[in-house]
């Protein structure tokens, strides 16, 4: 029998200045797994949930537990690393509102390095180790979806309108036509490729007089491994997201870009919750005529990896200040439907025959 497993980890972090000079009130508290939110206008209305994981970076407050970041990586991208050798794929993915620690966790910022580099970091330490069993290859490559369109950011020549296509093959599923695959063999040059991605997302969204909170960053790890003695190849896909912000749209521009640029980012955080829920309900044996992978352009290209052998893996960020109420529990109430209908054990393992 193969292993599909999900987990949930929250991940609450510092006030920043804006909060601090607005003498911000900190209105969550945790102890072990659990989360508690207190509404600042109704303070005995306060509201309880449980996950696999959470992660405390605020010091001084109710509870002192650092969100330390070898125990994220121990716990979220050690299990990614064991799979995609194994074979399988994986999903790590960041939700929350704009400025709650959604890069800072998978991609980091200077010293602090995030889940990304430091998942490349301990995959090409293992792929040195095991070089007399097998022979690695890595690509890698970085997107970002924005209106449902879809840009290479690897690439100068891909910002054409309407963006790349997205295509189906029987065999290979949903996959990108003309996306750059960069071949790899250093966790140096991952790092360059990602700031390289990151450079282009800034200036696509200028571009595009759009603000970048407000698209999707997909990375997508390509592992294959050669076994020559045993003759056989292990292909593994390994795809990193960075949600866009799961705030309300208030921005600025015209009312009609709002609204359409509105409905495509929440159409894709909507049917990423709509898959995730009809997964976890065939995990529990009911039955599900249907997946809606197809009804966004993010769930398709994830579809290899959510659910099957693939283990899945969200993080999602918060900030604990009072202003941040309304966000903060939205976002807590979308992660909690990652877990509601998984058997409550520790892990959440669920099994799929
Ligand atoms: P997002 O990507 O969700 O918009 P960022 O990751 O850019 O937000 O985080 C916003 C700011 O908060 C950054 O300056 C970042 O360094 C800081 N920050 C976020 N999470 C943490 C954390 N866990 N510990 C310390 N600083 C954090
Ligand atoms: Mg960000």
């Amino acid at each position: 029998a193969s292993k599909d497993c999900v987990k949930v980890a929250v991940r609450v972090r510092p006030f920043n200045k804006r909060e601090r000079d607005a003498g911000s009130r900190c209105i969550i508290s945790m102890t072990s797994n659990n989360i508690s939110i207190q509404d600042p206008r109704n303070p005995q209305n306060s509201r309880t949930f449980t996950f696999d994981f959470t992660y405390w970076s605020l010091s001084g407050f109710s509870r002192n537990k650092d969100g330390l970041f070898a125990s994220v990586f121990l716990d979220l991208g050690q299990g990614i690393h064991d799979n995609a050798l194994q074979g399988y794929n994986a999903t790590l993915l960041a939700y929350g509102q704009t400025g709650s620690g959604k890069s800072y966790s998978m991609v980091g910022y200077g010293a602090n390095k995030g889940l990304i580099p430091t998942l490349c970091e301990r995959l090409f330490q293992s792929i040195k180790s095991m070089q007399d069993s097998r022979q690695c290859q890595v690509f890698f490559s970085m997107l970002e979806i924005y209106n449902e369109q879809v840009v290479d950011l690897l690439s100068k020549t891909s910002r054409s309108a309407g963006g790349l296509r997205v295509r189906e093959d029987q065999q290979r599923g949903f996959y990108v036509e003309g996306l750059r695959r960069v071949p790899c063999d250093s966790a140096a040059q991952v790092e360059q490729l990602m700031e390289q991605g990151t450079r282009t997302r800034t200036t696509v969204a200028t571009h595009m007089n759009a603000n970048s909170s407000r698209s999707h960053m997909l990375i997508v790890i390509q592992l294959k491994q050669i076994f020559s003695k045993e003759c056989i190849t292990k292909q593994s896909n390994i795809y990193l997201v960075d949600l866009a912000g799961s705030e309300r749209q208030r921005s600025s521009g015209s009312e009609a870009d709002r609204l359409k640029e509105g409905t495509a980012i929440n159409l894709s955080l909507t049917t990423l919750g709509n898959v995730i829920s009809a997964l976890a309900d065939m995990a529990l044996g009911k039955k599900v005529v249907h997946i809606p992978y197809r009804d966004s352009v993010l769930t398709k290209l994830l579809q290899s990896a959510l659910g099957g052998n693939s283990r899945t893996v969200m993080i999602a960020t918060l900030s604990a200040a009072d202003i941040c109420y309304e966000e903060s529990l939205s976002t807590l109430r979308y992660a909690e439907r990652w877990v509601e209908f998984l058997p409550k054990k520790s892990h959440l393992v669920i099994t799929v025959y």
